[in-house]
């Protein structure tokens, strides 16, 4: 079910990294699944390091083509910082399906148990992984132009997606 969509304009990888702070400031975003779709050089992956290094990750950010999975812990949000002793940290997960072919390999890596955890799960081509994954909150569909500007179309599929367009400009619109 589709519930909203929004299109926003980003002139240039700048535009790209404000959405992404916007989202990461949200306590929304440390639970959502969020599909990122887009051909080959969109800006799926730049949108995926953009945002966590707004919530805080460190380190690199590599593309997890091959793995298919690259796991990272949510660190806490800035107003608590360090980690309450007993409470483990959220996973962030990035998943990135291009070379997901088998889908008897959903059950055999896990997939399932990592989805049904609790924490930040990006998605990078999902439509290869179809009919497996669960319903995302939002879904970013990333269409470049000729100058290098990005058409984003954002699909709110949950509730909680919908708390997440906060984070969009009103107008969102290209002028
Ligand atoms: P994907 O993961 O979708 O295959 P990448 O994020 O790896 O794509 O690559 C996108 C490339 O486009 C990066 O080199 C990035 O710097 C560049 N880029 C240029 N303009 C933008 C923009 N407006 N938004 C996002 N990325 C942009
Ligand atoms: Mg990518």
């Amino acid at each position: 079910m589709i519930l909203e969509t929004r299109t926003l304009h980003w002139p240039d990888e700048a535009a790209c990294a404000t959405f992404a702070q916007a989202l990461a400031a949200l306590p929304e975003t440390r639970r959502a699944c969020i599909e990122l779709e887009g051909t080959l050089g969109a800006g799926k992956t730049t949108f995926v390091r953009h945002l966590l290094r707004a919530l805080g990750v460190t380190g690199r950010i590599k593309s997890p083509s091959y793995a298919i999975v690259e796991p990272y812990e949510l660190p806490m949000p800035p107003e608590q910082p360090g980690q309450p002793p007993g409470v483990a940290p959220l996973p962030l997960l990035h998943f990135d399906f291009y070379r997901f072919g088998d889908p008897r390999e959903w059950e055999d890596a896990g997939f399932r148990e990592l989805f049904a955890a609790p924490g930040l799960k990006l998605v990078e081509w999902p439509r290869q992984a179809d009919g497996l994954l669960p319903v995302p909150d939002l879904h970013l569909q990333i269409e470049p132009a000729l100058d290098d500007s990005r058409q984003v179309t954002l699909t709110v599929r949950t509730a909680l997606g919908r708390a997440l367009l906060a984070a969009a400009p009103d107008s969102g619109a290209a002028p």
